[in-house]
């Protein structure tokens, strides 16, 4: 009923100041979320600015409550890292990928790597290449058609533990992005200690091309230095034109945004590619 989801709302929201009753009831809401398919990947595709074809695929995480409705990551991935559930649902959405993989596979779909988000934190834990090499051997996939993105959300606490595993899933043949590139906690000087292969552009300074010139200097001086380091780089929440033109001028070379597609269903990014490509 409404009253009841009111309610549940009202506890969700003040567990964010992680009260302990509070925690609870989230713990167990979660649990109960992940035990009954309450969590769903949506696909966000990229575009190649040269070829302007498909260059792989984002999958973003959705929790459908049957109270809440859609619940933003954006709100519950700070709280499942507080409440230290962040590995298994990292989990959870790295076998998913995998099931959804083969499933491509099978559908004969070639559309690049598809990316996962995995937080910073997971790295330092030193089990996440080992859960990706399981994942791969139960699919029957290539590292080759994975991306990791690594969301900034928290500092990384050990680099040479964080380096050893990155070097381990490489060897898989998996990419290693940097999500966020230029906020929060991603600093240069992972570029220099850890295996990255792309920069994903934070969406606040595109947000500001190319009107703001202060801006739109940062975001070149970005691309010219993934140029140089030979790092792949996308600019993230390309929406209008004139972001798109700008970057195009830039030489970047990946876009991600709404202005090619927004995250889809299974089913709408399934269409999505058969509308691409056609004859
Ligand atoms: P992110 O990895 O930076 O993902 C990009 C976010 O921007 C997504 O929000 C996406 O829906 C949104 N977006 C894409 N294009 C545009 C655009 O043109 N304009 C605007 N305004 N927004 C755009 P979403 O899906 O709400 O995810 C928020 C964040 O939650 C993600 O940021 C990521 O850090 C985290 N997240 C999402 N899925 C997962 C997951 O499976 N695991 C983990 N650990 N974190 C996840
Ligand atoms: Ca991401
Ligand atoms: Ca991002
Ligand atoms: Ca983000």
């Amino acid at each position: 009923s409404k009253a009841v989801g009111r309610n549940s709302f009202q506890l969700f929201k003040s567990s964010m100041n992680a009260r302990s009753l509070e925690r609870l009831a989230m713990n167990s809401r979660f649990q109960h979320a992940l035990e009954n398919d309450e969590f769903e990947l949506y696909f966000q595709p990229k575009q190649c600015l040269k070829t302007s074809k498909i260059k792989g695929v984002e999958a973003l995480l959705r929790w459908h409550d049957p109270a809440l409705g859609v619940i933003s990551p954006a709100q519950f991935i700070p709280l499942a890292e507080e409440l230290g559930l962040i590995v298994k649902l990292d989990l959870w959405v790295l076998n998913n990928a995998g099931a959804q993989l083969a499933l491509w596979q099978k559908l004969g779909i070639t559309a690049g790597r598809l990316a996962i988000n995995i937080s910073a934190f997971h790295l330092s834990q030193g089990k996440l290449s080992n859960s990706v090499e399981q994942m791969l051997q139960r699919y029957n996939l290539s590292g080759h058609c994975l991306e990791i993105e690594l969301t900034e959300s928290s500092f990384i606490s050990s680099f040479s533990q964080a380096k050893k595993e990155l070097q381990q899933l490489k060897e898989m043949g998996v990419n290693i992005a940097l999500d966020d590139f230029g906020t929060g906690y991603s600093a240069l000087s992972y570029l220099t200690k850890l295996p990255i292969d792309t920069l994903k552009i934070d969406a606040s300074f595109i947000a500001k091309i190319p009107d703001e010139y202060g801006n739109s200097e940062v975001v070149a001086a970005i691309v010219a230095m993934a140029n140089s380091l030979n790092l792949q780089v996308i600019a993230e929440g390309v929406e209008k034109p004139e972001q798109y033109n700008y970057l195009l001028a830039l030489g970047c070379e990946v876009i991600q945004g709404y202005y090619y597609s927004r995250p889809l269903t299974q089913r709408q990014w399934l269409a999505f590619y058969q509308l691409k490509n056609q004859p």
